[in-house]
């Protein structure tokens, strides 16, 4: 078994591993996989060489670089990083280089992680499976006919893969925990505000969130403290302090309450459906009480995120005009220039979404569409407090089904939007979820079971994840 994260933080840390041996084995993996797999848009060899020379030559001389010294970390490909191509899988951002670092880069750096690359992803974070990447799809390294999920497909497979020792992805419906799941890693995304957005280029600003990929809960808990608490560059950052969640992880759950949500749950394939009443099974057995739980109007939130979602990615996107970014293709005048960089800019998903986006915000239709969408997200909320009332977390599958052939739903958008009915309705109550490896489908591929808390209740989610963890099959 390779060491974890923070088994390898904690040698580089006392000296007894070198960092750049640590970084070596990492890009040994990358000449081995990334061929078949395409996790990265970016490798940064020599920036992860330089950082982690660094790193030894502090621990030598007497310095503490951090929990995650010497610790490979990947970013996904829409978080900034000064002086290196951000991409966001787009043609769009050809050529732009960041002038800053994204909040979350600079606490992994502050913690000792030596950046290794820049992941793939489906383009500004707008799919399910990474196969709207401008750069090709990332595929599964557990199986490369199928697909990573998405649409931090990139981050999941390199961790998987152990291309990178733990990776950030951003979740605005699930494309933390789906491929997460898919590709059979941990993977978070926090309370709303929790972790900071500045750097994140934005899809859609009051869902999206920052959280880990890893290999084990303890890794994902590690990373997020790292990376959480409160950051005045971004407005709706939480201003309290973290409480943190690596000191829950050996709380076990005796006397938790955990309830499955009957509405996310029973639609799912047999199999999948077959891993969540397991999980409920072992938490049983390590003290909690398991309940069937409702969250009604989570029925109602896939509809609603693909108005939400795509309203408000057409405003964000809109500063994509050939001006201040990346890509300019000139035209006549300066319309057939805004006209001529985005038609050549973005790919056909990304165009669908914003046309969808403008329309349902137009006059005449936003009340009809966006409002409708905004009051079933308030329904939703409201389910979640009353859930959260009866139990201190929720169960529910990640994905409906275990990862399926690339490909297979790419002419489908409904199919593929489908994908993420199970992860939805935590981004639009804001509610912290993650997703946790707990044995595999009838095809032989990983399942994920998704733990989902109350607002700020990341501690006791990932005491529900570490006993799932130790109870795994
Ligand atoms: N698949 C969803 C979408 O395409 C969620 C993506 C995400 O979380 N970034 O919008």
């Amino acid at each position: 078994m390779s060491p974890s994260a923070a088994e390898t933080g904690a040698a580089v840390r006392a000296g007894r591993r070198r960092a750049r041996d640590v970084v070596e084995e990492h890009l040994a993996e990358i000449d081995a996989r990334e061929a078949d797999v395409h996790a990265y848009n970016l490798v940064l060899a020599d920036v992860a060489r330089a950082e982690a020379d660094e790193i030894d030559r502090r621990v030598a001389a007497g310095e503490d670089p951090g929990p995650l010294a010497g610790v490979p970390v990947a970013l996904k490909d829409n978080l900034c990083t000064r002086g290196i191509p951000t991409t966001c899988g787009s043609r769009i951002l050809d050529g732009w280089k960041p002038p800053y670092d994204a909040t979350v880069v600079g606490r992994l750096r502050d913690a000792g992680a030596v950046l290794i690359g820049k992941t793939n992803m489906d383009e500004f974070a707008m799919g399910s499976s990474t196969e709207n990447s401008a750069f090709g799809p990332t595929r599964n390294p557990r199986d490369p006919t199928k697909v990573p999920g998405g649409s931090s497909g990139g981050s999941a497979a390199a961790v998987a893969a152990r291309m990178t020792g733990v990776a950030l992805g951003s979740d605005t419906g699930g494309s933390i925990r789906l491929p997460a799941a898919l590709c059979g890693v941990v993977g978070v995304k926090p309370t709303y505000g929790r972790v900071s957005r500045y750097g994140l280029v934005a899809y859609a600003s009051s869902l999206d969130q920052v959280g880990p990929l890893a290999n084990s809960v303890g890794d994902a808990a590690l990373v997020l403290d790292v990376i959480a608490g409160h950051d005045p560059a971004d407005s709706t950052s939480i201003p309290e302090p973290s409480p943190g969640v690596s000191s829950a992880l050996a709380e076990g759950v005796e006397g938790l309450r955990v309830g499955i949500v009957h509405e996310l749950t029973w639609d799912a394939d047999p199999d999948v459906v077959a891993r969540v009443v397991a999980a409920g099974a072992a938490l049983q057995g390590a003290g909690a009480t398991v309940d069937e739980a409702h969250v009604p109007a989570a029925e109602y939130g896939l509809s609603a995120y693909y108005l939400i979602a795509p309203a408000e990615a057409s405003s964000n996107l809109a500063r994509y005009d050939g001006v201040r970014y990346g890509l300019r293709v000139d035209g006549a005048d300066v319309n057939a220039m805004y006209h001529a960089t985005r038609a050549a800019g973005f790919g056909p998903e990304v165009k669908l979404r914003i046309m969808l986006g403008t329309y349902a915000l137009s006059a005449g239709y936003y009340d009809a569409y966006y409002g409708q969408a905004q009051r079933v997200r308030t329904l939703i909320i409201r389910d979640f407090e009353a859930a959260f009332s009866q139990f201190d977390v929720l169960l529910a599958p990640t994905c409906p089904s275990t990862a399926f052939p690339l490909g297979a739903r790419t002419h489908d958008p409904m199919a593929m939007y489908l994908v993420d009915v199970c992860t939805i309705p935590a981004n639009l109550a804001g509610i912290p979820a993650m997703s946790v490896p707990y044995g595999a489908g009838d095809d032989g591929m990983p399942v994920g079971v998704q733990v989902l808390g109350p607002a700020l209740g990341e501690r006791a989610m990932f005491r529900v994840a570490a006993a799932l963890e130790r109870s795994r099959p």
